[in-house]
C-alpha cells in the first residue's frame, strides 16, 4: 500500500494550498480528487458561445480578499477590473423601474435608513474572529426577518432582501443576514465596498483556473483525478483512505470537500454528532447561476430584482451575437437553464425585449461532490457549527472555504483555510 505523510481530499482551492505548502515544508503528499479535473467550485470553460471563457462557478475577487490577491501576485496571473456600470436596472415583480433610485421619492428616507441599517449591524462586529463568539446572535436569522426586525418597508426592503439573497445565493428564509452582513463588514462597513464585493470585483483573465494550474504546478503534490474517495480510516499510527482505484495510507489527511458531501464518506470513527448533523442539513447556498446570451439587452444592464425569478442580470461582454448576460436566482428551480424559452422569460423580468438565443450552466446543487453554491450558512448555522467544521478530528484535518474567517465561502477563503491546515499539520507534527 502507498504510503504518504498527508493525502489531501480535494482538489480545489484549499486542497490545492494546502497540498501546496506542505511540500513546501518537505512533505510527501498526495491529492485524491473525485472529478477528472482540479479546481473544485470553480471551473472555467474557455470556449462557450463561440469561443466566450465563462466561469460556471467562483469568479469575482476583490483586493481586500488578501490571500487570493496574494496568490495572483505571486504567480503574476492576469486579473481585470469590472467597467462600473452607467446605471442600474430594476425590476419590481417584472415590471423594470425606469428611475435614478429604486423607490419612489417619498420612500427615499427609508432607503436611507435600510442602508444605515446595513452598515450600522455590519459594523457591531470583527470579521477577522468567530462571529460565534461575537455578541451578534439576533442578526444570525433568515435575511426576511432581518430586514423586518430591522423595521425596513417598501421597496427599500424588497431591495436590500434581493441583494442580500443575491450574495447568499440563497432564499431569504434560509440564508442568514449575519453572513451577509459579514461581507459588507469585510469590506470596513462600507456600502460602496459591499456593491464592489458583490458585483464589480476583479475576474482572472484566464479563467481562475490559472491560479489553480499555478498553485498545483508550484507544489507539484502528487495529484490523482477521478478518484473520489470513499472511507476514511483512523487509527493511532495513521489513516487508511479508500478511494476509487485504490487504498492509500497517511500520517495525517487533509478534508477538503463541502460539508453536505461528508456524510457520504465513510469515517471510522464515525463523525461527530455536530459535523454529521450540519452534513445533513448542508449550507443555504442553493441556488443557481446561469450564463444566457441575449439580443435586445442593453450592453451595460446591471439589474437587481424582487419577485423576480432571477435576483441579479448583468451583462459581462459583448459578442457578435449578442450580449453575454450573469444571472443568479436563491433557489435551484426558479429557471430552467436547459430551456431557452424560460431563461428568456426571466430575463425578460429586467428586459422586456430580450431575446435569448443560449444558456449555459451547471447544476452544483445536483452535483455530488457538491450539492450546492457557496457555503453560506443557514439563519442559526453560526452558534452550532462555526467553529465545529473547521475542528481537526484526531489525525484528520478539516478544510475548506466554509471553514474560513474573514471571507468564508469564497476563492479566497479556500485559500485562507488551505495555508492554516498545512501550518496546523506542521505544528502538530512538531
Ligand atoms: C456558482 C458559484 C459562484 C461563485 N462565485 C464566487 C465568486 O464570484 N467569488 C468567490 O470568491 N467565490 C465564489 N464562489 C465560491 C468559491 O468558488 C468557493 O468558495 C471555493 O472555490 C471553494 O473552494 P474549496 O477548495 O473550499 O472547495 P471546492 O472547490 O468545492 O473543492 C472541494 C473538492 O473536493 C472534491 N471532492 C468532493 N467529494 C470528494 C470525494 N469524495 N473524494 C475526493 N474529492 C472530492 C470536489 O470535486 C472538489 O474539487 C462561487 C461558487 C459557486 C459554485
Amino acid at each position: 500500500m502507498d504510503r504518504y505523510d498527508v493525502v489531501v481530499i480535494g482538489a480545489g482551492f484549499a486542497g490545492l494550498t494546502a497540498a501546496r505548502d506542505l511540500r513546501e515544508a518537505g512533505k510527501d503528499v498526495l491529492v485524491l480528487e473525485a472529478r477528472d479535473r482540479i479546481g473544485g467550485s470553480t471551473w472555467y470553460q474557455p470556449d462557450v458561445f463561440d469561443g466566450v471563457g465563462l466561469e460556471m462557478g467562483g469568479t469575482w475577487i476583490v483586493p481586500q480578499q488578501t490571500h487570493v490577491w496574494a496568490e495572483v501576485q505571486r504567480y503574476g496571473i492576469a486579473v481585470e477590473d469590472s467597467e462600473l456600470p452607467a446605471r442600474m436596472t430594476w425590476s419590481d415583480r417584472g415590471q423594470v423601474l425606469d428611475t435614478l433610485l429604486p423607490v419612489p421619492p417619498q420612500e427615499y428616507e427609508q432607503l436611507e435608513h435600510a442602508v444605515r441599517a446595513l452598515i450600522t449591524d455590519a459594523s457591531r462586529f470583527d470579521p477577522t474572529r468567530p462571529l460565534s463568539e461575537q455578541d451578534v446572535a439576533d442578526l444570525d436569522v433568515p435575511i426576511r426577518q432581518w430586514a423586518e426586525n430591522a423595521g425596513l418597508t417598501g421597496n427599500a426592503k424588497e431591495l436590500m432582501m434581493s441583494w442580500f439573497c443575491g450574495c447568499a445565493n440563497a432564499s431569504e428564509d434560509t440564508g442568514s443576514a449575519l453572513d451577509i452582513l459579514r461581507w459588507c463588514s469585510s469590506m470596513d462597513s462600507s456600502l460602496w465596498g459591499m456593491v464592489q464585493a458583490s458585483v464589480l470585483g476583479f475576474t482572472f483573465v484566464d479563467g481562475t483556473a490559472s491560479l489553480a494550474r499555478a498553485i498545483r504546478d508550484d507544489g507539484g503534490a502528487e495529484l490523482r483525478l477521478s478518484s473520489p474517495v470513499r472511507k476514511v480510516e483512523s487509527d493511532d499510527e495513521g489513516v487508511t483512505v479508500t478511494c476509487d482505484g485504490g487504498v492509500v495510507r497517511a500520517d495525517r489527511v487533509v478534508m477538503t470537500t463541502p460539508v453536505g458531501v461528508w456524510q457520504d464518506i465513510e469515517f471510522s470513527p464515525a463523525l461527530p454528532a455536530d459535523k454529521l448533523a450540519i452534513s445533513r442539513e448542508n449550507h443555504a447556498g442553493q441556488g443557481q447561476k446561469i450564463w444566457a446570451l441575449a439580443r435586445n439587452v442593453p450592453e451595460d444592464i446591471s439589474g437587481f430584482g424582487w419577485g423576480t425569478s432571477f435576483d441579479y442580470v448583468g451583462a459581462m461582454k459583448t459578442t457578435d451575437r449578442g450580449v453575454v448576460l450573469v444571472c443568479f436566482a436563491p433557489e435551484h428551480d426558479r429557471v430552467d437553464a436547459d430551456d431557452l424559452a424560460d431563461v428568456q422569460r426571466a430575463v425578460r423580468e429586467f428586459a422586456p425585449e430580450a431575446e435569448v438565443l443560449d444558456a449555459h450552466s451547471h447544476a452544483w446543487v445536483h452535483d455530488e461532490y457538491s450539492k450546492g453554491t457557496w457555503a453560506t450558512f443557514r439563519a442559526g448555522q453560526f452558534a452550532k457549527y462555526e467553529l465545529c467544521v473547521g475542528r481537526a478530528e484526531g489525525r484528520v484535518h478539516f478544510s475548506g472555504s466554509h471553514t474560513a474567517r474573514r471571507w468564508r465561502a469564497f476563492i479566497d477563503g479556500a485559500i485562507e483555510s488551505g495555508k492554516r491546515t498545512a501550518a496546523e499539520i506542521l505544528a502538530a507534527e512538531q
